[in-house]
Protein backbone atom coordinates (compact mmCIF):
# COMPACT_ATOMS: atom_id res chain seq x y z
CA UNK A 1 0.00 0.00 0.00
CA UNK A 2 1.51 3.38 -0.57
CA UNK A 3 1.70 5.93 2.11
CA UNK A 4 -0.97 8.13 2.22
CA UNK A 5 0.60 11.73 1.38
CA UNK A 6 0.46 14.34 4.44
CA UNK A 7 1.45 18.21 3.59
CA UNK A 8 1.07 20.71 5.88
CA UNK A 9 1.91 24.88 6.04
CA UNK A 10 3.49 25.85 9.27
CA UNK A 11 3.72 29.69 9.51
CA UNK A 12 5.08 31.77 12.22
CA UNK A 13 2.85 34.52 12.95
CA UNK A 14 5.23 36.86 13.62
CA UNK A 15 4.43 38.94 10.45
CA UNK A 16 1.15 39.50 7.78
CA UNK A 17 0.38 35.95 5.74
CA UNK A 18 1.81 37.99 2.78
CA UNK A 19 1.99 36.59 -1.45
CA UNK A 20 4.32 34.27 -0.89
CA UNK A 21 3.06 32.49 2.43
CA UNK A 22 -0.31 32.36 0.88
CA UNK A 23 1.68 30.36 -2.24
CA UNK A 24 3.50 27.96 -0.23
CA UNK A 25 0.17 27.03 1.29
CA UNK A 26 -1.55 27.15 -1.49
CA UNK A 27 1.48 24.34 -2.93
CA UNK A 28 1.08 22.16 0.04
CA UNK A 29 -2.55 21.91 -0.08
CA UNK A 30 -3.28 21.44 -4.18
CA UNK A 31 0.19 18.68 -3.32
CA UNK A 32 -2.41 16.88 -0.66
CA UNK A 33 -5.63 17.54 -2.74
CA UNK A 34 -4.06 15.92 -5.94
CA UNK A 35 -3.16 12.99 -4.43
CA UNK A 36 -6.17 12.39 -1.77
CA UNK A 37 -3.96 13.32 0.81
CA UNK A 38 -4.41 15.70 4.35
CA UNK A 39 -3.19 19.23 4.37
CA UNK A 40 -2.58 20.12 8.26
CA UNK A 41 -1.64 23.76 9.40
CA UNK A 42 0.53 24.16 12.56
CA UNK A 43 1.16 27.91 13.98
CA UNK A 44 4.96 27.67 14.70
CA UNK A 45 4.24 30.34 17.75
CA UNK A 46 7.21 29.40 19.72
CA UNK A 47 9.06 33.09 19.76
CA UNK A 48 6.61 34.37 22.14
CA UNK A 49 7.60 37.68 21.71
CA UNK A 50 7.06 38.22 17.86
CA UNK A 51 4.31 36.01 17.32
CA UNK A 52 1.03 37.83 17.67
CA UNK A 53 -2.94 36.56 17.71
CA UNK A 54 -3.70 39.49 14.91
CA UNK A 55 -0.52 37.86 12.62
CA UNK A 56 -2.35 34.42 13.28
CA UNK A 57 -5.62 35.84 12.77
CA UNK A 58 -5.11 37.15 9.25
CA UNK A 59 -3.29 33.40 8.36
CA UNK A 60 -6.86 31.91 9.42
CA UNK A 61 -8.91 34.03 7.84
CA UNK A 62 -6.65 34.40 4.25
CA UNK A 63 -6.37 30.32 4.24
CA UNK A 64 -10.50 30.55 4.29
CA UNK A 65 -10.65 33.22 1.85
CA UNK A 66 -9.00 31.09 -0.39
CA UNK A 67 -10.61 28.28 0.05
CA UNK A 68 -7.33 26.38 1.58
CA UNK A 69 -9.16 23.97 3.97
CA UNK A 70 -6.95 22.08 6.50
CA UNK A 71 -7.26 18.52 8.01
CA UNK A 72 -8.32 18.13 11.71
CA UNK A 73 -7.64 21.08 14.47
CA UNK A 74 -5.58 23.67 13.89
CA UNK A 75 -2.09 22.73 15.72
CA UNK A 76 0.11 25.21 17.27
CA UNK A 77 3.74 24.89 18.26
CA UNK A 78 4.07 26.67 21.44
CA UNK A 79 1.33 23.86 23.04
CA UNK A 80 4.21 21.27 22.36
CA UNK A 81 7.21 22.13 23.95
CA UNK A 82 6.94 18.99 26.01
CA UNK A 83 7.57 16.99 23.21
CA UNK A 84 10.62 18.96 22.05
CA UNK A 85 12.22 19.24 25.22
CA UNK A 86 11.76 15.03 25.27
CA UNK A 87 13.46 14.79 22.68
CA UNK A 88 16.80 17.16 23.02
CA UNK A 89 16.89 15.13 26.00
CA UNK A 90 16.88 11.95 24.34
CA UNK A 91 19.76 12.95 22.28
CA UNK A 92 21.45 14.49 25.31
CA UNK A 93 21.12 10.83 27.11
CA UNK A 94 22.46 9.20 24.18
CA UNK A 95 25.37 11.57 23.53
CA UNK A 96 24.26 13.14 19.76
CA UNK A 97 23.97 16.40 21.96
CA UNK A 98 26.06 18.10 24.57
CA UNK A 99 25.75 21.65 26.40
CA UNK A 100 27.99 23.78 25.43
CA UNK A 101 28.88 26.65 28.23
CA UNK A 102 30.24 28.55 25.86
CA UNK A 103 29.50 32.63 26.57
CA UNK A 104 28.38 35.08 23.83
CA UNK A 105 31.64 36.21 23.75
CA UNK A 106 34.02 33.56 23.99
CA UNK A 107 31.34 32.43 20.29
CA UNK A 108 32.08 35.68 19.04
CA UNK A 109 35.97 35.71 19.97
CA UNK A 110 35.89 32.36 17.97
CA UNK A 111 34.19 33.54 14.73
CA UNK A 112 36.56 36.41 14.74
CA UNK A 113 39.68 34.82 14.76
CA UNK A 114 38.09 32.46 12.03
CA UNK A 115 37.17 35.30 10.21
CA UNK A 116 40.72 36.71 10.48
CA UNK A 117 42.57 33.28 9.51
CA UNK A 118 39.69 33.44 6.02
CA UNK A 119 37.95 30.69 7.50
CA UNK A 120 34.14 30.05 7.21
CA UNK A 121 32.80 31.10 10.85
CA UNK A 122 31.55 28.78 12.94
CA UNK A 123 30.94 26.81 16.10
CA UNK A 124 34.15 24.59 16.44
CA UNK A 125 32.96 21.95 18.50
CA UNK A 126 35.13 23.10 21.74
CA UNK A 127 32.13 21.99 24.64
CA UNK A 128 31.84 18.48 22.98
CA UNK A 129 34.53 17.29 25.44
CA UNK A 130 33.93 19.96 28.21
CA UNK A 131 33.57 18.85 31.81
CA UNK A 132 30.07 19.32 33.20
CA UNK A 133 29.48 22.38 34.72
CA UNK A 134 26.42 21.95 37.27
CA UNK A 135 25.70 25.67 37.90
CA UNK A 136 26.84 27.11 34.72
CA UNK A 137 24.10 28.63 32.53
CA UNK A 138 24.20 26.43 28.82
CA UNK A 139 22.88 25.56 25.46
CA UNK A 140 22.44 22.34 23.73
CA UNK A 141 24.55 21.97 20.65
CA UNK A 142 23.80 18.64 18.68
CA UNK A 143 26.93 17.02 17.86
CA UNK A 144 26.82 17.21 13.64
CA UNK A 145 28.74 14.74 12.31
CA UNK A 146 32.15 15.96 11.07
CA UNK A 147 32.42 14.43 7.56
CA UNK A 148 30.64 12.92 4.49
CA UNK A 149 27.87 15.10 2.64
CA UNK A 150 24.41 15.85 3.81
CA UNK A 151 22.04 15.31 0.42
CA UNK A 152 19.02 16.90 -0.12
CA UNK A 153 17.19 15.28 -2.66
CA UNK A 154 14.90 17.98 -3.50
CA UNK A 155 11.75 17.56 -5.65
CA UNK A 156 11.97 21.07 -7.13
CA UNK A 157 15.56 21.77 -6.79
CA UNK A 158 17.24 18.36 -7.60
CA UNK A 159 19.83 16.71 -5.63
CA UNK A 160 21.83 19.87 -3.12
CA UNK A 161 24.61 18.44 -1.41
CA UNK A 162 25.90 20.17 1.51
CA UNK A 163 29.65 18.99 3.05
CA UNK A 164 29.05 18.27 6.57
CA UNK A 165 32.41 20.09 7.67
CA UNK A 166 29.91 23.19 6.90
CA UNK A 167 27.49 22.57 9.22
CA UNK A 168 28.52 23.34 12.71
CA UNK A 169 27.30 22.12 15.81
CA UNK A 170 23.74 23.36 15.75
CA UNK A 171 21.99 24.95 19.14
CA UNK A 172 18.87 22.62 19.61
CA UNK A 173 18.23 24.32 22.97
CA UNK A 174 18.71 27.89 23.60
CA UNK A 175 19.75 28.79 27.74
CA UNK A 176 16.21 29.87 28.77
CA UNK A 177 15.52 26.21 28.13
CA UNK A 178 13.18 26.61 24.95
CA UNK A 179 13.76 24.61 21.49
CA UNK A 180 15.18 25.81 18.50
CA UNK A 181 13.50 25.46 15.09
CA UNK A 182 14.92 23.47 13.36
CA UNK A 183 14.80 20.76 16.41
CA UNK A 184 10.93 21.82 17.00
CA UNK A 185 10.14 21.45 12.96
CA UNK A 186 11.59 17.79 13.06
CA UNK A 187 9.48 16.73 16.11
CA UNK A 188 6.49 18.13 15.05
CA UNK A 189 6.70 17.21 11.10
CA UNK A 190 7.62 13.43 12.44
CA UNK A 191 5.02 13.27 14.56
CA UNK A 192 2.49 14.53 12.44
CA UNK A 193 3.48 12.09 10.39
CA UNK A 194 4.51 14.26 7.32
CA UNK A 195 5.75 12.96 4.52
CA UNK A 196 6.32 16.14 1.70
CA UNK A 197 7.35 19.53 3.42
CA UNK A 198 6.67 22.39 0.52
CA UNK A 199 8.37 25.18 1.79
CA UNK A 200 9.80 28.57 0.57
CA UNK A 201 13.87 28.11 -1.01
CA UNK A 202 14.71 30.19 2.02
CA UNK A 203 14.43 27.36 4.10
CA UNK A 204 16.93 24.99 2.00
CA UNK A 205 20.08 25.78 4.46
CA UNK A 206 18.10 24.50 7.00
CA UNK A 207 17.08 20.88 5.50
CA UNK A 208 20.65 19.40 6.03
CA UNK A 209 20.52 20.03 9.74
CA UNK A 210 17.03 18.72 9.69
CA UNK A 211 18.02 15.45 8.01
CA UNK A 212 20.68 14.74 10.65
CA UNK A 213 18.17 15.66 13.47
CA UNK A 214 15.61 13.46 11.84
CA UNK A 215 18.65 10.81 11.28
CA UNK A 216 19.71 10.83 15.16
CA UNK A 217 16.05 10.72 16.23
CA UNK A 218 15.38 7.80 14.58
CA UNK A 219 12.98 9.36 12.40
CA UNK A 220 11.35 8.58 8.96
CA UNK A 221 13.08 11.66 6.44
CA UNK A 222 10.67 13.16 4.89
CA UNK A 223 10.59 14.19 1.19
CA UNK A 224 11.31 17.74 0.59
CA UNK A 225 10.25 20.95 -2.15
CA UNK A 226 11.73 23.71 -1.92
CA UNK A 227 9.90 26.81 -4.02
CA UNK A 228 11.35 29.11 -5.52
CA UNK A 229 10.97 32.61 -4.06
CA UNK A 230 8.95 35.78 -5.73
CA UNK A 231 10.89 38.77 -7.12
CA UNK A 232 8.83 42.00 -7.70
CA UNK A 233 8.74 42.57 -11.09
CA UNK A 234 12.56 44.94 -11.21
CA UNK A 235 13.89 41.58 -10.02
CA UNK A 236 14.32 42.35 -6.43
CA UNK A 237 13.26 40.51 -3.39
CA UNK A 238 9.43 41.37 -2.96
CA UNK A 239 8.45 43.32 -0.46
CA UNK A 240 5.53 46.28 0.30
CA UNK A 241 6.65 48.49 -2.45
CA UNK A 242 5.76 45.54 -4.88
CA UNK A 243 2.61 44.85 -3.56
CA UNK A 244 3.55 42.44 -0.74
CA UNK A 245 0.76 43.05 1.36
CA UNK A 246 -1.26 40.98 4.23
CA UNK A 247 -3.36 38.46 1.33
CA UNK A 248 -6.43 39.89 3.59
CA UNK A 249 -5.77 43.16 1.64
CA UNK A 250 -6.58 41.50 -1.43
CA UNK A 251 -9.94 40.72 -0.54
CA UNK A 252 -10.24 44.36 0.53
CA UNK A 253 -9.13 45.78 -3.14
CA UNK A 254 -12.03 43.73 -4.62
CA UNK A 255 -10.24 40.57 -5.84
CA UNK A 256 -11.93 37.14 -6.43
CA UNK A 257 -10.03 34.30 -3.92
CA UNK A 258 -10.41 31.96 -7.31
CA UNK A 259 -8.37 34.56 -9.08
CA UNK A 260 -5.75 35.25 -6.49
CA UNK A 261 -5.34 31.38 -6.27
CA UNK A 262 -5.05 31.08 -9.79
CA UNK A 263 -2.15 33.49 -9.83
CA UNK A 264 -0.51 32.26 -6.76
CA UNK A 265 -0.57 28.70 -9.17
CA UNK A 266 1.20 29.98 -11.76
CA UNK A 267 3.92 31.68 -9.88
CA UNK A 268 6.14 28.86 -9.90
CA UNK A 269 3.87 26.29 -11.98
CA UNK A 270 3.02 25.83 -15.49
CA UNK A 271 1.05 23.78 -17.07
CA UNK A 272 2.14 23.91 -20.83
CA UNK A 273 1.75 27.49 -21.66
CA UNK A 274 -2.14 28.12 -19.90
CA UNK A 275 -2.94 30.92 -17.56
CA UNK A 276 -6.57 30.06 -16.44
CA UNK A 277 -7.46 27.83 -13.97
CA UNK A 278 -10.18 27.25 -11.91
CA UNK A 279 -9.77 25.16 -8.48
CA UNK A 280 -10.83 22.31 -9.57
CA UNK A 281 -8.32 22.10 -12.22
CA UNK A 282 -5.52 23.03 -10.28
CA UNK A 283 -6.21 20.09 -8.23
CA UNK A 284 -6.69 18.10 -10.70
CA UNK A 285 -2.87 19.16 -12.84
CA UNK A 286 -0.96 20.33 -9.85
CA UNK A 287 2.51 18.47 -9.71
CA UNK A 288 5.34 19.29 -8.29
CA UNK A 289 7.60 18.05 -11.43
CA UNK A 290 6.10 21.35 -12.93
CA UNK A 291 7.06 23.70 -10.52
CA UNK A 292 9.93 26.04 -11.72
CA UNK A 293 13.77 26.11 -10.31
CA UNK A 294 14.20 29.63 -10.60
CA UNK A 295 12.43 32.66 -9.04
CA UNK A 296 8.87 33.53 -9.97
CA UNK A 297 8.55 37.24 -10.69
CA UNK A 298 5.58 38.99 -9.07
CA UNK A 299 3.23 40.72 -11.94
CA UNK A 300 0.31 43.02 -10.97
CA UNK A 301 -1.37 43.51 -14.28
CA UNK A 302 -1.23 39.39 -14.75
CA UNK A 303 -3.52 39.46 -11.67
CA UNK A 304 -5.65 42.25 -12.38
CA UNK A 305 -5.92 40.42 -16.07
CA UNK A 306 -7.12 37.53 -13.35
CA UNK A 307 -8.89 39.12 -11.13
CA UNK A 308 -11.37 40.15 -14.58
CA UNK A 309 -11.80 37.08 -15.92
CA UNK A 310 -12.74 35.00 -12.88
CA UNK A 311 -15.35 37.75 -12.06
CA UNK A 312 -16.68 38.10 -16.15
CA UNK A 313 -17.08 33.70 -15.44
CA UNK A 314 -18.10 33.96 -11.91
CA UNK A 315 -21.55 33.22 -10.88
CA UNK A 316 -23.90 36.45 -10.31
CA UNK A 317 -24.93 35.07 -7.23
CA UNK A 318 -21.61 34.98 -5.60
CA UNK A 319 -20.62 38.51 -6.69
CA UNK A 320 -24.46 40.08 -5.74
CA UNK A 321 -23.09 38.65 -1.72
CA UNK A 322 -20.15 40.81 -2.21
CA UNK A 323 -21.76 43.26 -3.47
CA UNK A 324 -24.41 43.94 -0.88
CA UNK A 325 -21.96 43.37 1.59
CA UNK A 326 -19.61 46.10 0.49
CA UNK A 327 -22.31 48.86 -0.15
CA UNK A 328 -23.13 47.41 3.57
CA UNK A 329 -26.85 46.67 2.94
CA UNK A 330 -29.23 44.14 3.85
CA UNK A 331 -29.79 41.69 1.12
CA UNK A 332 -33.27 40.74 2.16
CA UNK A 333 -36.39 42.43 -0.22
CA UNK A 334 -33.67 44.57 -1.51
CA UNK A 335 -34.78 45.75 -5.14
CA UNK A 336 -33.64 45.68 -7.78
CA UNK A 337 -32.54 42.08 -7.08
CA UNK A 338 -28.64 42.01 -6.49
CA UNK A 339 -28.33 39.18 -8.38
CA UNK A 340 -29.72 40.89 -11.63
CA UNK A 341 -27.70 44.06 -10.77
CA UNK A 342 -24.50 41.74 -10.14
CA UNK A 343 -25.15 40.31 -13.53
CA UNK A 344 -25.72 43.39 -15.42
CA UNK A 345 -22.57 44.76 -14.35
CA UNK A 346 -20.44 41.72 -14.19
CA UNK A 347 -19.02 41.83 -18.03
CA UNK A 348 -18.27 45.78 -17.28
CA UNK A 349 -16.11 45.81 -14.12
CA UNK A 350 -12.81 45.30 -13.48
CA UNK A 351 -12.61 44.10 -9.85
CA UNK A 352 -15.11 43.35 -7.03
CA UNK A 353 -15.00 47.14 -5.62
CA UNK A 354 -15.73 48.73 -9.13
CA UNK A 355 -18.21 46.21 -9.46
CA UNK A 356 -20.17 47.89 -5.80
CA UNK A 357 -19.29 50.64 -6.75
CA UNK A 358 -20.93 50.48 -9.57
CA UNK A 359 -23.86 48.97 -8.63
CA UNK A 360 -24.76 52.06 -6.20
CA UNK A 361 -26.82 53.57 -8.25
CA UNK A 362 -29.43 51.09 -8.09
CA UNK A 363 -29.92 51.51 -4.41
CA UNK A 364 -28.84 55.19 -4.04
CA UNK A 365 -30.35 58.08 -5.52
CA UNK A 366 -27.68 60.46 -7.22
CA UNK A 367 -26.68 62.69 -4.76
CA UNK A 368 -25.21 65.41 -7.43
CA UNK A 369 -24.85 65.50 -11.08
CA UNK A 370 -21.55 65.24 -12.64
CA UNK A 371 -20.91 68.74 -13.98
CA UNK A 372 -18.49 67.78 -17.07
CA UNK A 373 -20.79 65.25 -18.43
CA UNK A 374 -24.07 67.50 -18.03
CA UNK A 375 -22.18 70.26 -20.11
CA UNK A 376 -22.01 67.74 -22.37
CA UNK A 377 -24.74 66.09 -22.73
CA UNK A 378 -27.39 68.41 -22.03
CA UNK A 379 -28.00 70.66 -25.08
CA UNK A 380 -31.21 72.62 -26.08
CA UNK A 381 -34.18 70.78 -26.51
CA UNK A 382 -32.36 67.73 -24.18
CA UNK A 383 -34.78 67.72 -21.46
CA UNK A 384 -37.79 67.79 -23.98
CA UNK A 385 -36.87 64.78 -25.28
CA UNK A 386 -36.16 63.65 -21.56
CA UNK A 387 -39.56 64.90 -21.36
CA UNK A 388 -40.80 63.38 -24.22
CA UNK A 389 -39.39 59.73 -23.02
CA UNK A 390 -40.68 60.52 -19.53
CA UNK A 391 -44.41 60.64 -21.05
CA UNK A 392 -43.91 57.47 -23.06
CA UNK A 393 -42.79 55.90 -20.14
CA UNK A 394 -45.40 56.61 -17.80
CA UNK A 395 -47.68 55.37 -20.00
CA UNK A 396 -46.01 51.92 -20.70
CA UNK A 397 -48.08 48.98 -18.87
CA UNK A 398 -45.34 46.99 -18.59
CA UNK A 399 -41.67 48.08 -18.04
CA UNK A 400 -39.40 45.83 -19.70
CA UNK A 401 -36.14 46.43 -21.63
CA UNK A 402 -37.14 46.00 -24.96
CA UNK A 403 -40.20 47.80 -24.86
CA UNK A 404 -37.83 50.64 -23.31
CA UNK A 405 -35.06 50.13 -25.68
CA UNK A 406 -38.10 51.10 -28.52
CA UNK A 407 -39.60 53.72 -26.60
CA UNK A 408 -36.16 55.37 -27.00
CA UNK A 409 -35.12 54.80 -30.58
CA UNK A 410 -38.52 56.20 -31.48
CA UNK A 411 -38.13 59.17 -29.63
CA UNK A 412 -34.65 59.54 -31.47
CA UNK A 413 -36.13 58.77 -34.52
CA UNK A 414 -38.60 61.33 -34.65
CA UNK A 415 -35.74 64.12 -34.27
CA UNK A 416 -32.96 62.60 -36.64
CA UNK A 417 -30.42 61.86 -33.78
CA UNK A 418 -28.42 59.43 -32.62
CA UNK A 419 -29.73 57.13 -29.66
CA UNK A 420 -26.81 58.33 -27.53
CA UNK A 421 -28.37 62.03 -27.20
CA UNK A 422 -31.07 60.91 -25.09
CA UNK A 423 -29.64 57.81 -23.54
CA UNK A 424 -26.65 59.63 -21.95
CA UNK A 425 -28.78 62.61 -20.38
CA UNK A 426 -31.24 59.73 -19.32
CA UNK A 427 -27.82 58.43 -17.19
CA UNK A 428 -26.70 61.34 -15.87
CA UNK A 429 -30.40 61.84 -14.20
CA UNK A 430 -30.60 58.53 -12.87
CA UNK A 431 -27.11 58.26 -12.00
CA UNK A 432 -25.10 61.18 -11.92
CA UNK A 433 -22.83 60.04 -14.16
CA UNK A 434 -22.90 59.16 -17.68
CA UNK A 435 -21.66 55.49 -17.22
CA UNK A 436 -24.32 52.19 -16.49
CA UNK A 437 -24.79 48.70 -18.02
CA UNK A 438 -27.06 49.06 -21.44
CA UNK A 439 -29.85 52.29 -20.80
CA UNK A 440 -32.54 49.72 -21.11
CA UNK A 441 -31.52 47.53 -18.87
CA UNK A 442 -30.49 49.81 -16.37
CA UNK A 443 -34.05 51.02 -16.80
CA UNK A 444 -35.83 48.24 -16.07
CA UNK A 445 -33.63 47.53 -13.24
CA UNK A 446 -34.23 50.83 -11.40
CA UNK A 447 -37.65 49.81 -12.39
CA UNK A 448 -41.17 52.60 -13.40
CA UNK A 449 -41.75 54.17 -10.23
CA UNK A 450 -37.87 54.77 -9.30
CA UNK A 451 -37.38 55.87 -13.03
CA UNK A 452 -39.33 58.49 -13.17
CA UNK A 453 -38.92 60.07 -9.99
CA UNK A 454 -35.30 60.08 -10.38
CA UNK A 455 -36.13 61.74 -13.88
CA UNK A 456 -38.29 64.70 -12.78
CA UNK A 457 -35.69 65.18 -9.69
CA UNK A 458 -33.14 65.55 -11.97
CA UNK A 459 -34.28 67.53 -14.42
CA UNK A 460 -35.94 69.80 -11.78
CA UNK A 461 -32.34 69.78 -10.24
CA UNK A 462 -30.57 71.12 -13.43
CA UNK A 463 -33.37 73.90 -13.71
CA UNK A 464 -33.95 72.37 -16.86
CA UNK A 465 -37.34 71.33 -16.45
CA UNK A 466 -39.62 72.23 -19.34
CA UNK A 467 -37.02 73.64 -20.88
N1 LIG B 1 7.77 28.61 10.47
C1 LIG B 1 8.62 28.72 9.33
C2 LIG B 1 8.37 30.02 8.61
O1 LIG B 1 7.32 30.60 8.72
C3 LIG B 1 8.39 27.65 8.30
C4 LIG B 1 8.86 26.35 8.72
C5 LIG B 1 8.84 25.29 7.68
O2 LIG B 1 8.03 25.36 6.73
O3 LIG B 1 9.60 24.37 7.86
O4 LIG B 1 9.21 30.48 7.90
Amino acid sequence: MTQKIRTRFAPSPTGMLHIGGARTALFSWLYARRHGGEFVLRIEDTDRQRSTDEATQVILDGLAWLGLDWDGEVIYQSERQSQHIAAVERLLAEGKAYRCYCSKEEVDAMREAQRQAGQKPQYDGRCRHRQQQPDAPYVVRFRSPDTGETVVNDLVLGRVGFPNQELDDLIIMRSDGTPTYNLAVVVDDAEMGITHVIRGSDHLNNTPRQIQLYEALGLPIPQFAHIPLIHGPDGAKMSKRHGAVAITEYREQGYLPEAVVNYLARLGWSHGDEEVFTMAQLVALFDLTQVGASAARFDQRKLDWLNAHHLHHAKAAVLAEDMVARLGLDAAALTPAPEAVAQALQERSKNLLELANNARMFYFDPESYDEKAVKKHFKEGTAALVEAFIAVAEAMPVWQRDALHQAIADICQQHHIGMGKLAQPLRILLAGVPVSPPIDITLELLGKDCCLRRLRRGLSALGTAGA
